[in-house]
């Protein structure tokens, strides 16, 4: 089956608008969303090479996963995304009760738009001012 879907590229903060043409789950096309009206910058990365590899990375992350190993010894298990948010609830709440929520610190490596404003405001929810990023922001 053959769909074509309008888009964006997330590789930058410019998110450039764009249409996919999704063929039995790949991307056979990528190419500039002229119906939208958003805009676009034209880069190498605009051709849909890059985004085509990620979607198709055989590494890339497509659920939660829980380390069943030792670190480093690559061995993981794939749970539902309940299970992952109860883990990370439990954890986050047993780190504030035992050491208080200045304990907790995120970073983002290359916020690339609203991710850092929504990790900020967890966090000033949380209760920590804990949060670094590379980007001056
Ligand atoms: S097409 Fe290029 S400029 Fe536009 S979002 Fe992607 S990487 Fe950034």
């Amino acid at each position: 089956m053959r769909t074509e879907t309008l888009t964006f590229c997330a590789l930058c903060g410019a998110y450039c608008a764009a249409k996919a043409t999704v063929e039995d789950g790949r991307i056979v096309k990528w190419e500039q969303d002229k119906q939208s009206g958003f805009h676009y910058l034209p880069c190498p990365s605009f051709k849909g090479r890059f985004n085509a590899e990620i979607s198709e990375n055989p590494d890339r992350l497509k659920y939660p996963l829980r380390r069943t190993g030792a670190r480093g010894e690559g061995k993981w298990q794939r749970i539902s995304w309940d299970e992952a948010l109860d883990t990370i609830a439990d954890k986050l709440t047993e780190i504030k009760e035992t050491y208080g929520p200045e304990y907790f610190a995120a970073g983002v490596g290359e916020p690339k738009h609203f991710e850092f404003v929504w990790l900020q405001r967890f966090c000033s929810a949380f209760g920590s001012p804990n949060i670094r990023t590379p980007l001056a922001l």
